[in-house]
């Protein structure tokens, strides 16, 4: 049993939709206060009211983790409607396809701004208010796609996925010294509208490669996110977990079984 995260307030950002929503719904159910940001304030408020009206305490706010500015000013409107953060999950991404004949530095600058520049923005903006949280908590939220797989058409998004974690094993030395830890969770294929819009062929190409032979559900992020955010995950910090149905296991279709 973990200790309750009751009274605890946690940061998702882009939680309008998708696993940021689902993080922030499950959070919410297990008594955290959540603050759910993303560019579209109406699409936060939306996904806040639901949870308001499972009786959860949820407050949404318009932010870009691109802009360090805006991520500062999130930062410090949650931690003056809530008394403070305890936990930040880095959860906004955007996973645009272009082939590298075809990718611009626009197309591998606007994959990094938000997926891996983000990290960085939303963790600085976050921490004053980490540092003052009885435990501090990071989670960030990768990919399979970049640190162990790779997929034709989503290098730079491969590439902002494994930066993500080259950045968060140096942070949690820099992290530990205020008893904050930051971990990530790497998600294989997950139903959310993002993923929705690869399109039915896509979705029944990874189902079938997936050995459990389903996509995963946002839920199913969220619990490693809340375990990983617990006070019993205290001695864990710069790790990874896969939930990904046993996808990167296979070696060959054949090893499927
Ligand atoms: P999604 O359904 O497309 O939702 C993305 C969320 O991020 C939205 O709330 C979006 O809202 C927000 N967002 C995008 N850019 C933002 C920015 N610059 N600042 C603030 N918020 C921003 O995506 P998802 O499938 O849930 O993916 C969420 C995360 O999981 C991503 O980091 C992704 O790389 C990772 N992931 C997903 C899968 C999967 O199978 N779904 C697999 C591996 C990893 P706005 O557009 O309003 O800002």
């Amino acid at each position: 049993m973990l200790t309750s995260c009751k009274g605890k307030t946690a940061l998702v950002t882009g939680a309008s939709k998708g696993i940021g929503k689902g993080i922030a719904r499950v959070f919410a159910a297990q008594g955290a206060n959540v603050a759910l940001v993303s560019r579209s304030l109406a699409g936060a408020e939306e996904a806040a009211a639901e949870i308001r009206e499972a009786g959860g305490s949820a407050l949404a706010f318009e932010g870009d983790v691109a802009d360090p500015a805006s991520m500062r000013r999130v930062a410090a409107d949650v931690a003056e409607a809530f008394s403070g953060i305890d936990i930040l999950c880095a959860n906004a991404g955007i996973f645009p396809s272009s082939t590298i004949e075809n990718m611009t530095g626009e197309d591998w600058d606007r994959v990094m701004n938000t997926n891996a520049r983000g990290t960085l923005f939303s963790l600085q903006a976050c921490l004053p208010y980490l540092r003052e949280a009885e435990y501090g908590r990071v989670v960030v939220i990768s990919s399979i796609t970049g640190p162990v797989t790779g997929y034709a058409g989503w290098s730079h998004y491969g590439a902002s996925k494994a930066a993500q974690l080259g950045f968060m094993r140096s942070a949690a030395l820099e992290l530990a010294p205020y008893g904050i830890t930051i971990n990530a969770v790497m998600p294989g294929n997950i139903r959310t509208e993002g993923l929705e819009g690869m399109g039915a062929e896509y979705i029944q190409a990874m189902a079938s490669s997936i050995p459990l032979k389903q996509l995963g559900e946002v839920e199913d992020i969220a619990y490693a996110a809340l375990f990983l955010a617990s006070k019993e995950a205290r001695f864990i910090t710069g790790q990874t977990i896969v939930v990904d149905g046993g996808q990167i296991l296979p070696e060959s279709l054949d090893a499927m079984g």
